[in-house]
């Protein structure tokens, strides 16, 4: 899964850069509004971590300009501690949660979750497929109750495509939202996680389509 993060604060930013990664997340930083609004509006971020006090453009015309352009990514807003009047304007603006200064990183990586999840209407943190479970919260895989273990790569793409399961998805879809911007990217490397995830949790659980990229069978 892939992330935007907008925070001007260079220590906050680098700090967020380095727990999401450790999280498995590929995260793309912003560190004023203009550049937040140009990357927003043209790369497939799966949620967005909102500063509200930016430079050159502040995080709530950010946000009303993504709504307007239809952009429908999750955004979560990180907000001053006791200003009710600063959510109540960042929910009313299009924003889908906030989180107040200083907030602990172990709730953001749970809500970014949650808002993922919902985002492509799953309600449930524990994905099954036969007897391989994915569990979206604590980013395990087990199979057959033995628990496997897996790379941050394997889990991030397995994971896309638990949520994504039933529908083909492109290797430049998945390219594009496992890696982040600055990362060099090569599309050959998913055929051997994709090769890894088949040797860990057998054959039938994710069909290459040709032409098409990847699917994983629907869950149940
Ligand atoms: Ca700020």
């Amino acid at each position: 899964m892939r992330l935007l993060v907008v925070e001007d604060s260079p220590d906050l930013s680098q700090q967020l850069r380095q727990s999401l990664a450790e999280a498995g997340f590929a995260v793309d930083l912003a560190m004023d509004g203009e550049e937040a609004l140009h990357l927003g509006n043209t790369e497939p971020y799966d949620a967005v971590v909102l500063d509200l006090g930016l430079p050159r453009l502040d995080g709530l015309s950010v946000l009303r300009r993504w709504r307007e352009a239809d952009r429908a990514m999750p955004v979560i807003l990180l907000t001053a501690r006791d200003s009710w009047t600063e959510k109540v304007a960042g929910l009313n603006a299009g924003a889908d949660d906030y989180l107040a200064k200083p907030f602990i990183m172990a709730e953001l990586i749970a809500r970014l979750n949650a808002l993922i999840r919902r985002a492509v209407g799953v309600a449930k943190p524990e994905l099954v497929f036969g007897e391989v479970r994915v569990d979206t919260a604590a980013r395990t895989v087990t199979r057959a109750g033995a628990p496997i273990r897996v790379t941050a790569m394997e889990y991030g793409m397995l994971a896309y495509l638990a949520l994504n399961a039933g529908r083909p998805v492109s290797k430049t879809e998945l390219t594009e939202h496992l890696y982040a911007q600055d990362f060099d990217r090569d599309s050959n490397t998913l055929e051997v996680i994709a090769g890894r995830i088949r040797r860990k949790l057998g054959d039938g659980l994710i069909e290459t389509i040709r032409g098409q990229g990847y699917r994983m069978v629907p869950p149940g």
